[in-house]
């Protein structure tokens, strides 16, 4: 991976307020619709917003993201912690509004990917963006899910316009950072449908049996989860998983027992990638 260049903005009104991100709910990609400009120049750009003049006649313009990413480097320029202006809209989508919160800046990190002159985004650029993702993820302990882009968020913005025209290369980058975040764990990953929907979360089988990772179904099913650090023991809904088991870093339980403690029943081909709760 690059080294991450750390050159913050200034804090200022326009694009980096200083106030405390509430929690850290998703990372977002961006494209920076500016063609052929790399990575230092929409750092700049972003500086640059503090010199606006609330008094004059132009109109004010408020954007800040956590980072830049070009082909060749990565710029860190709003730390984590803080708020960046890069998702703000008078509406947001329904899964926005239920999964991140009213205001999804106050819970999310934005990513700015760079495009070429002929507006593609460089598959080195790509890789980098998904090093600094599956960084992030692992750092703030994120499941695949929490990769959004901006047009999920406010649904009408196409952004990152290279994905919005071919929606495959957001699944290909997401996977990218599940292989770059876990790379042991990225075979098998299994896919898990609850309620009709199919979302990619680690599973395995141990012993003939399906296991899922626990925090991402916690997530995925927003079920309250709780871990003893000193017993190693796991709960769901306080009650302890018998078949909690961490392996390579990461907690499983048995499919079966989190479904039969969630009220739902299971359906399994015998396959590790296919798992339905009903
Ligand atoms: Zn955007």
């Amino acid at each position: 991976m690059l080294p991450i260049t750390e050159s913050f903005i200034e804090v200022n009104q326009f694009s980096r307020n200083g106030q405390q991100l509430k929690s850290t709910k998703a990372i977002v990609l961006h494209y920076t619709a500016s063609p052929g400009a790399p990575a230092i120049n929409i750092r700049n750009y972003f500086n640059n917003l503090r010199m606006q003049n609330l008094q004059d006649q132009s109109v004010d313009r408020y954007a800040g993201a956590h980072y830049s990413v070009d082909r060749t480097t990565i710029i860190h320029q709003i730390p984590d912690t803080e708020v960046g202006y890069h998702v703000g809209s008078k509406t947001y989508t329904a899964e926005a509004l239920s999964m991140l919160s009213k205001y999804p800046n106050d819970c999310t990190i934005g990513i700015e990917m760079c495009i070429e002159k002929d507006g593609v985004i460089h598959e080195d650029t790509f890789q980098n963006a998904a090093d600094l993702a599956a960084k992030l993820m692992i750092s703030h302990q994120m499941q695949p899910h929490q990769i959004w882009t901006h047009k999920g968020v406010v649904g009408w913005k196409d952004c990152p316009l290279p994905w919005v025209q071919n929606p495959a290369e957001f699944e290909r980058f997401k996977k990218t950072v599940l292989s770059k975040a876990f790379p042991k764990e990225n075979e098998p990953l299994c896919e898990v449908w609850v309620k009709g929907k199919a979302t990619n979360v680690p599973g395995k089988v141990f012993a003939g049996e399906p296991y899922v990772a626990v925090k991402a179904m916690v997530y995925l099913l927003k079920t309250q989860f709780k871990f003893d650090d000193q017993t190693k023991e796991a709960f769901i809904n306080n009650v302890k998983l018998k078949t909690f088991r961490i392996d390579q870093n990461t907690g499983f339980v048995q499919a079966r027992e989190l479904g039969h403690i969630l009220g739902m029943n299971l359906n399994w081909a015998g396959r590790a990638t296919d798992i339905e709760f009903v």
